[in-house]
């Protein structure tokens, strides 16, 4: 059987940008075009327009708008924050030791792993649990004096696991260390209260969050040390040079304002549909097992294993009926190896193989859910034939 319409189970991976947001941005592609930087009126309109982005964005936050940059993507923002900082704060003498968790995108580790491999920084990677959540405590006990930058993610974008950001945030913070958290899969879904959070740096994508690919926010916590990777004209404080991506701006700052005003509506109502889909698929499918954390974790978010299936055969049968899904993180899918985030969960190699991520949005109705548990237990049978071990 396969469904009337694409039933489209992806939004971790990306979102469609909502015509709300395409309708604010029209104005500043052909009629207000102006180079922010210029002295006449045309230009004067695009300075306004950013910075009323910027007051909106920064209320959002609980901040002050001095201290947000627009960036060019959630990669962006993380390598600006986690590069910009690492480089200052040893610059000023503070130290080379830095701190993260096995689970991050690579947009953070990478940049971790190219900070010591290539430029003499030691990092402690502090283990997660069965669930992928990392324990503060862990978090203290890597705590060095020559540490100078902490970086945690709000939320997986594998397994949906929320992190204890505010908790690791209050004990960097006692310590004196930066604290940086990616944001970028719990914008849509979680508050984003910098204070309450105790976070210095924090990392957000649009098209996560109904605004199109290609830009990005990073929140800078005033008198924070760092050293921009860019240097060029003194834009976004002299943190991202570059004119101004102005419709783009205009289109994260109106996304965040309505995902965030419908938080409390919608995080209600992806849950019960995440809800349904977790015990329709645990209900029905042997030999499934759910990957996170059972209740905290992203309101939109359902993640399996499956054991005895190949993700991508999994993928690719639902893509013909019709269902698209991913394996984990968009960035990985088509690599042979399992997860990075999985394996550090100390799931079994085999078992690694064969995830699904399974993650709803505003479009998701709950007859796209019931559709697609009559279909997957189907799906995982014919893959499972493919396993001869298993089958
Ligand atoms: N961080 C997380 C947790 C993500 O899920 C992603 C995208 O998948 C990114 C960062 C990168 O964001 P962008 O695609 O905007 O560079």
């Amino acid at each position: 059987m396969s469904p009337q319409r694409e039933i489209y189970l992806d939004h971790a991976a990306s979102t469609p940008t909502d015509p709300q947001v395409v309708e604010v941005m029209l104005p500043y592609f052909s009629q207000i075009y102006g180079n922010a930087s210029g002295l006449h009126k045309q230009a004067r309109a695009s300075a306004r327009a950013i910075d009323d982005a910027r007051h909106t964005v920064a209320d959002i936050l609980g901040c002050s708008p001095k201290e947000i940059v627009f960036t060019a993507c959630g990669s962006e923002s993380d390598n600006i924050a986690i590069r910009g900082v690492a480089w200052a704060q040893r610059q000023a003498g503070k130290g080379n030791h830095l701190i993260t968790t096995p689970i991050e995108h690579h947009a953070v580790d990478h940049t971790f792993n190219q900070l010591c491999d290539k430029f003499d920084f030691e990092q402690t990677v502090v283990p997660v649990d069965r669930y992928g959540v990392v324990n503060p405590t862990d978090i203290a006990a890597a705590i060095r004096p020559e540490t100078v930058l902490i970086s945690v993610m709000y939320a997986n974008n594998e397994v949906g696991s929320l992190q204890p950001v505010a908790e690791i945030g209050a004990l960097a913070r006692e310590r004196g260390i930066a604290f940086h958290t990616d944001a970028v899969q719990a914008a849509a879904y979680e508050p984003l209260n910098v204070d309450s959070l105790n976070v210095d740096l924090l990392a957000i994508s649009g098209h996560k969050i109904y605004a199109p690919k290609g830009i990005g926010i990073l929140y800078v916590r005033k008198n924070t040390l760092l050293l921009s990777p860019f240097t060029g004209g003194s834009h976004e404080n002299n943190r991202r040079p570059g004119t101004e991506n102005v419709p783009y701006i205009v289109g994260i700052a109106k996304a965040l304002e309505l995902v965030q005003a419908q938080r409390p509506v919608e995080n209600t109502r992806q849950e019960a549909l995440r809800d349904r889909l977790i015990a329709g698929v645990l209900g029905t499918i042997s030999g499934s097992h759910l990957t996170g954390h059972p209740t905290r974790r992203l309101a939109n978010h359902a993640s399996f294993v499956f054991e005895g299936c190949e993700a991508d055969a999994m993928l690719m049968h639902l893509d013909m009926a019709g269902i698209e899904a991913a394996s984990g993180s968009a960035c990985t899918t088509g690599m042979p190896e399992p997860s990075h985030v999985l394996t550090a969960m100390g799931l079994p190699h085999d078992l690694a193989l064969g995830a699904l991520r399974l993650t709803v949005g505003r479009q998701t109705t709950e007859a796209d859910i019931d559709t697609t548990l009559e279909i997957l237990p189907g799906i995982i049978e014919k893959v499972r034939q493919l396993d001869p071990a298993y089958a």
